[in-house]
């Protein structure tokens, strides 16, 4: 095993397995810190999805740190700990705290911190974080339910969230290339800054980065950074490259669509469906909580549905609705009410013989994969950037997990043309 990776939410840790996959790297993920003796032999990379992104502090940097100790036992030569790209965080974290944490722990004095994701129109310039045209504090991040970004100024939003120095490699440097980054790492680290925010544009640019970023014994950011990361080993005679597969075989069975994220791409994914007449059933937490809602009989609608064709079953719902529900039941009860709804209605599907899942929501995925009970994943053929199709390891049953902000407006109709 090469390189060990944490990341903070399922559906980033799908996200990165697949880049590391296209990349040529063997890649498993696993739901949980692996425990001794866990049998991860035969990959170059294990990629840890915690549910860390939003948890108390204290908890993430307890679990990265568990992972990073387990990653290092299975024989990592390198760490990477894996955020968003949009840099989900609050002030409080945890990207500060957890990078710091684990820093410490693998007695290293100096990281980078780079969301970037071209291919999925995240990219930085002057340390300021793009989503498309638009700078991430007018994007609609900025009403995130549980991590709304309104500074886009990555240098400052890291900077509050450690007691260490943050500085900037600026895109001048970066369009230079490997050398020249990699030079400016180590000016930076003579300054006495530990972390510096690493402006990208192009895909050109990350591989450049990855290429600089060869001997650091941690990296931090999101899956876009990892595009450079495999040929390293590969020029070091550590592995070879594997080819990344096309289609993913599926067992008969019924499929579902679970969409509890309220991000706008999958706001308009939904709409889409609901246009084309994939039956929908809503989920509104306030009539949730109310007891308006009764999970035996929408179970029971759903299983009525016809069955030829894929269910959708969604909480996503615009800003105005999700506010509402969150001053009536406060953020995080509201959503983990949602997940947890999802997560059993997820559940009893595949009771009932559900094949194919597909899930909407790093946070949900997450609740959803927890109810399954699913230990680890194997990865796919790519639907959009950043989402694959997966299987759970020894079961009848593929999922593909997609971040709430990625895929095309098509994402729940056409994803299914890739299985067999
Ligand atoms: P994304 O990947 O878009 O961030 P997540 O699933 O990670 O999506 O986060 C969305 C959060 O919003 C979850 O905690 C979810 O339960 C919650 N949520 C979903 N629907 C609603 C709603 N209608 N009102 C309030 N919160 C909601």
């Amino acid at each position: 095993m090469l390189l060990g990776c944490i990341a903070d939410d399922l559906t980033g840790a799908t996200d990165l397995a697949l880049m590391l996959t296209r990349a040529g790297m063997r890649t498993v993920q696993v739901m949980d810190v692996p425990g001794p003796g866990s049998a991860l032999d035969g990959f170059d990379a294990v990629v840890v999805a915690l549910k860390t992104r939003t948890s108390p502090v204290a908890e993430a940097v307890d679990l990265s740190l568990k992972s990073c100790d387990a990653l290092l036992a299975l024989g990592a030569k390198q760490i990477f700990f894996k955020y968003c790209s949009t840099f989900d965080s609050t002030d409080q974290g945890n990207i500060g705290p957890v990078a710091d944490a684990l820093m410490a722990r693998l007695k290293t004095d100096f990281t980078i911190a780079c969301p970037a994701f071209p291919a999925n129109k995240r990219t930085i310039y002057l340390g300021h974080l793009f989503v498309g045209d638009m700078l991430l504090a007018d994007s609609p991040m900025k009403d995130h339910p549980l991590t709304p970004m309104r500074d886009s100024n990555l240098v400052s939003v890291l900077q509050r969230q450690t007691k260490h120095k943050v500085g900037l490699v600026p895109f001048t440097t970066v369009t230079k290339g490997a050398d020249t980054i990699a030079e400016a790492f180590h000016s930076a680290r003579a300054r006495g800054d530990r972390y510096v925010v690493v402006d990208a544009l192009t895909d050109m640019n990350l591989y450049d980065i990855g290429t600089a970023l060869a001997d650091m014994k941690l990296i931090t950011g999101g899956s876009g950074i990892a595009l450079g990361l495999p040929s390293n080993f590969v020029r070091r005679g550590q592995m070879t490259a594997t080819p990344a597969p096309t289609t993913m075989s599926a067992a008969n069975g019924r499929a579902a669509i679970i969409a509890g994220s309220c991000s706008e791409a999958t706001r308009g994914q939904v709409a889409a469906a609901i246009a084309a007449d994939i039956p929908a059933f809503q989920i509104d937490p306030l009539a949730l909580v109310s007891g308006g809602i009764d999970i035996d009989g929408l179970v029971a609608q759903i299983l009525a549905a016809p069955s030829a064709r894929p269910v959708l079953v969604y909480s996503s719902a615009d800003p105005a609705d999700v506010r509402a529900a969150q001053s009536e039941l406060g953020r995080d009860r509201a959503g983990h009410f949602v997940e947890q709804a999802l997560a059993a209605i997820a559940k009893r599907l595949v009771a009932a013989g559900f094949t194919r899942l597909i899930v909407a929501g790093g946070e949900t995925s997450g609740a959803v994969v927890q109810g399954l009970g699913i230990a680890s994943l194997e990865i796919g053929p790519e639907i959009d950037p950043g989402v694959p199709w997966t299987r759970a390891v020894g079961r009848d049953l593929v999922l593909a997990l997609k971040s709430g902000n990625f895929g095309g407006r098509d994402f729940f109709l056409k994803a299914w043309n890739k299985l067999s």
